[in-house]
């Protein structure tokens, strides 16, 4: 069977049979190019040893991919309205799981044990069209919770997914950045258009991979105060770092670090990599 779930007569003709409005504080934008799911599923390296878990399945045209590629799909949506929908479009599929949650309250590392590890799905990856009011949150839980994930490829607005994959220090770059770049490899994969959604929503997305790092890129002595700086740093990123850093250290101490580093008293936030905040703090604490 054909995936033609996002075809914009079937859509519109669930809608009618279901009486389903889009949420726009969901982030209920669905997509309809059958090209995009299928592309997340190729880049994403699924196959039949791969247990994936899909955040906000929506009608299902990623999910339909995923089930048709991979050995197990657990598939978390939070609108009630929609699981009897989805097990209409992709309910046939034996190998999927729908479960009707709030991701964001879910025990992720309990659900990777429960319904893939102890399966013997070793390979676990997480796919999604992602509801862009929750992005940061999700990506975040995924990573800070440190879970065998090994990669995760979503879709999000594109001005995000130009923020967390920014590779050098520049405008793009913000507090999330780093913190992303700490625990993931990241990068953007290709871009979709708003107008590959109904309904359209306001920007462009883009999807973005991140593959979780076993090791931090660098050694910082307490990752703690190395976030704090951070967060510091980009609560008031047009001041200089020595003095938007000033609630938290002197700012001779600031100043006198940044000059054994080689780095301008003056440098700002943006100008910073990863390893510049991981060796001033490590000077600083
Ligand atoms: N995957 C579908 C597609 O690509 O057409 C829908 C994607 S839509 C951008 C986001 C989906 O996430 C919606 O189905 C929405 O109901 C769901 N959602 C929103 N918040 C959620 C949450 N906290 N947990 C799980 N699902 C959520």
């Amino acid at each position: 069977m054909e995936n033609v779930l996002c075809d914009i007569k079937v859509i519109n003709a669930i809608r009618n049979k279901y009486g389903f409005s889009f949420s726009k504080s969901l982030g209920q934008n669905f997509l309809i190019d059958p090209e995009i799911p299928r592309e997340i599923v190729r880049q994403s390296e699924i196959d039949k040893n791969t247990g994936v878990i899909e955040i906000g399945p929506g009608f299902g045209p990623l999910t339909y991919e995923l089930c048709s590629a991979a050995g197990r799909v657990v598939a978390v949506e939070i609108d009630k309205s929609l699981i009897p929908v989805l097990d209409d479009t992709v309910g046939h599929f034996e190998n999927l799981k729908v479960v009707n949650a709030d991701f964001l309250k879910i025990d992720a590392a309990s659900l990777i044990e429960e319904e893939f590890t102890s399966r013997g799905i070793d390979r676990v990856v997480v796919c999604a069209n992602l509801p862009y009011y929750i992005t940061t949150p999700i990506i975040m839980g995924l990573l800070e919770k440190k879970l065998p994930l090994e990669r995760i490829t979503v879709m999000v607005q594109k001005e995000v997914a130009e923020r967390l994959c920014a590779d050098k220090p520049s405008r793009d770059m913000g507090a999330v950045t780093l913190a992303v770049q700490y625990r993931a490899k990241t990068e953007i994969l290709f871009p979709v258009g708003k107008e590959k959604f109904m309904p359209v929503p306001k920007v462009d997305s883009a999807v973005i991979s991140l593959i979780p790092l076993e090791q931090p890129p660098v050694q910082a002595k307490n990752e703690k105060f190395m976030f704090t700086l951070i967060k510091a740093a980009y609560s008031q990123r047009r001041k200089t770092l020595v003095n938007a850093v000033a609630g938290v250290c002197s700012k001779e101490n600031t100043a006198s670090a940044l000059r054994r580093l080689g780095l301008s008293a003056d440098i700002r936030a943006e100008r910073m990599s990863l390893e510049d905040f991981c060796n001033l703090s490590n000077i600083l604490k």
